[in-house]
């Protein structure tokens, strides 16, 4: 979702950028300050003027926002957790982190940081409203203070919801695991109550666009598919990384690997071995030096008549940071790396020998079985994670 971002400036350290998305949030909601609130709010006016006050409202929003995942940003810092930075897209804000923080306390201070922020941020716009009155500011300026005021009461309201991954869910999350001292169940109970608001919100969605509140229904039915999609994903991956983190990649590395040698033709290597064993992957070995891998990548690219013409040594790629990891390596870090790169088998190569192969379905299989073992609690994933 932030690849098509445009970066703004940098804060205080953090990189402040914005994803394209967030040009429709600007654009709904000058339009809709411009059209619907202030001259309904605020009557006698012109159209020019609404159309200044929208576009203050937005530019105030924008300010709130970056506001609100700054002091995040901020929070994070002195626990030393790296924010990569902080993208504005169409739902309003996020402070992206590289990792998760490491206690409830962190969690805690981090996540309670957002609201109290917008709920300072809102006296700070009151106080200039109740101020300008004093020294009677024209109307328009007192009603954008006024609406930007009781913006950030509802962004410090909205996401005090105790609804996993909103702030007010991370600080139940905290809260649960400082009792509990079980990051997993409060995650588990904290994203649960994330998954029914956000269903909550779609059915409100739906409720208001049968009503005829078209733009309002279909906000609140994509902002509770987010959320919803959000809760359930974020549960997933802690399962995932518990599971994995720490164990050795030897722990699934099958090390008596079917290997390739880079003299046959693409017929055989189809024949013989890629029906034979299904695997998307082969390592390329010569006299027990290895000289790459070939994939089924490799394959689409020939016609079935170069087939036979063409042999594993004109197609193999070399071995990269994309298809290779060390015997080192974390598991967490190739799992990581089969996400990004879509190979779901990697080599273990060690001083360009091949150690082994580790594919995502033997990952998987052990996840489940520890999962299983330790905690008595399955994991279910869908036929195409188990794709090899
Ligand atoms: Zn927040």
């Amino acid at each position: 979702m932030f690849e098509r971002k445009l970066p703004l400036f940098t804060l205080f350290g953090f990189k402040i950028s914005i994803d394209i998305t967030w040009f429709v949030l600007v654009v709904l909601i000058t339009w809709s300050l411009a059209k619907g609130v202030f001259p309904h709010y605020f009557e006698g006016f012109s159209n020019t003027t609404y159309w200044w006050m929208g576009a203050a409202g937005a530019l105030g929003l924008f300010i709130s926002i970056i506001f609100h995942e700054f002091c995040h940003s901020l929070v994070a810092r002195q626990f030393d957790l790296p924010i990569k930075g902080i993208t504005l897209f169409i739902f309003g804000g996020v402070a992206e982190m590289n990792e998760e923080p490491e206690n409830a306390k962190s969690e805690f201070f981090m996540a309670i940081a957002g609201p109290i922020s917008s709920a300072v941020l809102a006296s700070i716009f009151f106080l200039f409203y109740t101020a300008g009155k004093a020294v009677n500011l024209p109307v328009p300026v007192s009603g954008v203070l006024m609406y930007l005021g009781w913006l950030n009461i509802i962004l410090a309201g909205f996401n005090m919801v105790p609804a996993f991954p909103l702030d007010g869910g991370r600080v139940l999350r905290s809260i649960l695991w400082y009792a509990r001292g079980d990051l997993r169940w409060a995650t588990r109970i904290s994203s649960r109550l994330g998954a029914a608001f956000g269903l909550f919100l779609m059915i409100m969605g739906v409720i208001s666009f049968i009503g005829g509140n078209f733009i309002g229904g279909l906000w609140y039915f994509l902002i509770g598919m987010f959320i919803r999609s959000a809760s359930q994903m974020s549960y997933r991956q802690l399962l995932v990384k518990n599971a994995l983190m720490g164990e050795p990649i030897s722990r699934f590395m099958a090390v008596q690997a079917v290997t390739v040698p880079p003299s046959i033709t693409v017929s055989d290597l189809v024949e013989d071995y890629f029906y034979k064993y299904h695997y998307k992957m082969f390592p390329v070995t010569e006299d027990g030096m290895l000289k790459g891998c070939v994939t089924t990548t490799q394959i689409k690219g020939l016609s079935k008549e170069q087939w036979a013409t063409t042999r594993v040594s004109d197609i193999a790629q070399p071995c990269s940071e994309g298809n290779a990891v060390s015997p080192e390596a974390d598991s967490i870090d190739a799992l990581s790396l089969m996400n990004s790169t879509g190979n779901s088998r990697l080599m273990v190569v060690e001083r360009n020998r091949l150690l082994g192969v580790i594919s995502l379905k033997d990952m998987l299989k052990f996840m489940a079985l520890k999962l299983d073992l330790e905690a008595g609690q399955r994991i279910t994933t869908g036929p195409d994670t188990f794709e090899d």
